[in-house]
């Protein structure tokens, strides 16, 4: 039976995409395996051919080179190497894979490294084992030429793409400039993955959760990708072409006319006011969204500016880009989260030991106070940039009020030290932090009289709360940021922090709807902070509710005891907005609120 040729997975990142599929075959840290066509089973072992001849000029460089520098004797090891490669037993072995497994170049030669692995913790003593581990390092060479080549073809082309990868990683989301990307589509990888909360920050439509798609396209495949509704429409025709133009279209006005309310103030019609910042990753993405439109940036994830280097930052260089920020928010607040590294967000150049469970593991601001000349370095630049506007600084993943205390006495050195120096820094540069690890719940108010405003880590909090994984898409239906047990979370920190005259506000990718961002207004929470392109859509449904209507969101949702209810709770209010709505324009909402009807299945 023909094969439908839409496939329905998870909405990651709202938005309409038209264009020709890119395959992410691979990224720095997973080697991809897919089947080959019979048909395309020669050319797979030519590639093996071309990138093992590629690897032996390379070998014979660093040899003249390694000669020329430190003698013939050290450079000999470059010449044992490309026997290795040129070795006709192995050379068949891996033909011998990819003709009869169907496996592509890359995992064929994965193999043969796994292979060289096994025998290698067979072997006794250490002498043994390096020259085991020698066998599969001219193997490696191969395997990163096979996997660069794609890469260098597609980013030396000019063309958009829907890039599509086996797993929704960071990497897959930065793979190419983001002007080019014109939507990701992937197997694997939850909503709240770092993945998706960069797609959605970049404003990339964004559909995961599609069981066997890298099998079902072809490199340059004519693809339709609604991350509205989670589709994925394969090889579409003229009629669904002319349809999804329509959408567009409609979309688009949409964004126009919310963009008109957009310089309006965040306030509901009786002056309840929400303040509505911006999650950003980056300089570049302040060019995406209208600062003066914004409250300020009420998460900057300084971990991506470290993530696109090969080195760690130097003092100055971090220094300049916290200044260009602070400059480009022309006086608004702007909240510098210390590094958050470890987990799914790996620096290529800071290795973290392998670990069993990573998100329960050394990150965030473990990192930083087992290496605090990382805080230092990185309080020293902030600081030093505190002048150019209104800094606040806040601390990820913390878990007890200790480490707290620690980060002032940290703070409060290298601001003493930059004092001595000569350096100006802001008088008053509030410290808060991010609430996402569960024990910060039962120490709230300790924390609250360490900190000057709290933000509510959701994508964090919800997995730690809920024992589920919100990378792992076998418990994703598990992830629910509806369960009952969120919001209660919720309604607690709003009412501690109020009692304690601290500012709160939620900063986890579920602030973005907008539903959820009038509950949390309604619980008595000061602020949301969103990826910039839902900024308006926010702004737009606080100036249509009073804030009795907030608050009566707030008392429905606390009050059930189920996710269904409380999903049930914000649908109806999406439903009450709508049917509010007079401007046709605005209508598409109805769309994003999930009231469309599901699109027949169309077949081949
Ligand atoms: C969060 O956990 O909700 C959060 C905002 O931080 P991140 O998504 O970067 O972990
Ligand atoms: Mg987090």
């Amino acid at each position: 039976m023909a094969q439908p040729r839409t496939m329905k997975g998870t909405a990651v990142a709202p938005g309409l995409a038209l264009g020709p599929v890119h395959i992410v075959r691979a990224t720095p840290h997973v080697v991809p395996t897919w089947t080959v066509p019979d048909e395309e089973i020669e050319r797979e072992i030519a590639r093996l051919a071309e990138a093992v001849d590629l690897a032996t000029d390379e070998l014979r460089r660093r040899q003249r080179l390694v000669a020329a520098q430190s003698g013939e004797k050290d450079a000999e090891i470059f010449s044992v190497h490309r026997h290795l490669l040129n070795d006709r037993t192995t050379l068949r072995k891996l033909e011998g894979s990819i003709r009869d497994q169907r496996v592509n170049a890359e995992a064929a030669v994965q193999q043969l490294i796994e292979r060289f692995r096994r025998t290698l913790s067979d072997l006794e003593g250490d002498s043994v084992r390096d020259y085991a581990a020698d066998f599969s390092d001219p193997w490696r060479l191969v395997l990163d030429l096979l996997m660069s080549h794609e890469r260098e073809t597609i980013a030396s082309g000019t063309g958009q793409v829907v890039l599509a990868a086996a797993e929704l990683t960071p990497q897959v989301a930065t793979y190419l400039e983001r002007d080019r990307i014109q939507a990701i589509v992937t197997e694997t990888g939850g909503r709240f993955s770092h993945g998706a909360v960069l797609a959605r920050s970049f404003g990339i439509p964004c559909v995961v959760g599609l069981p066997n798609l890298i099998a079902r396209l072809e490199q340059g495949m004519r693809v339709c990708v609604d991350g509205d509704r989670g589709l994925l429409q394969l090889r579409p025709e003229q009629e669904d072409v002319d349809q999804f133009l329509a959408r567009l279209a409609r979309r688009q006005a949409r964004q126009k006319a919310l963009a008109l309310h957009a310089a309006l103030p965040s306030e509901t019609p009786d002056g309840k006011r929400l303040l509505v910042t911006a999650n950003i990753e980056s300089v570049r993405d302040l060019d995406t969204f209208d600062v003066t439109h914004s409250d300020g940036v009420g998460l900057l994830r300084t971990e991506f500016l470290y993530m696109e280097r090969n080195q760690f930052p130097s003092e100055d260089e971090q220094y300049r880009l916290y200044r260009q920020v602070l400059r480009r928010m022309e006086g608004r607040p702007m909240a510098l989260r210390t590094l958050d590294i470890g987990n799914d967000k790996q620096l290529p150049y800071f290795k973290v030991p392998k670990e069993s469970n990573p998100a329960l593991g050394w990150r965030g601001l473990r990192i930083s106070l087992q290496w605090p000349d990382l805080l230092r370095v990185q309080l020293r630049a902030a600081l030093r940039a505190s002048t150019h506007g209104q800094l606040r600084i806040l601390l990820p993943m913390v878990s007890s009020v200790e480490e707290v205390q620690e980060v002032h006495r940290i703070f409060d050195d290298v601001r003493r030290q930059l004092h001595d120096q000569g350096y100006e820094v802001a008088p008053n540069i509030p410290v808060g932090a991010m609430l996402e690890v569960p024990s910060t719940l039962f120490v709230l108010d300790h924390l609250l009289a360490q900190v000057d405003f709290v933000s509510v880590g959701t994508n964090d909090l919800v997995q730690y709360l809920l024992a589920a994984d919100r990378d792992n898409p076998w418990v994703a239906r598990l992830y629910d940021p509806s369960h009952p047990a969120v919001i209660s979370a919720l309604g607690l920190i709003a009412r501690s922090a109020r009692a304690a005259g601290k500012q709160s506000s939620v900063c986890g990718e579920m602030a973005g709807d907008y539903a959820t961002a009038l509950m949390l207004l309604g619980m008595g929470f000061d602020g949301v902070s969103v990826a910039p392109n839902l900024l308006n859509e926010i702004k737009y449904a606080v100036r249509r509710t009073p804030s009795d209507e907030t608050q009566e969101i707030a008392r429905a949702a606390l009050a059930e005891s189920s996710s269904e209810g409380v999903r049930r709770v914000l649908q109806e209010v999406r439903e009450r907005l709508h049917a509010r709505q007079v401007d046709h324009n605005l209508q598409e909402a109805a769309i994003q609120d999930g009231e469309a009807d599901e699109p027949s299945e169309i077949r081949e």
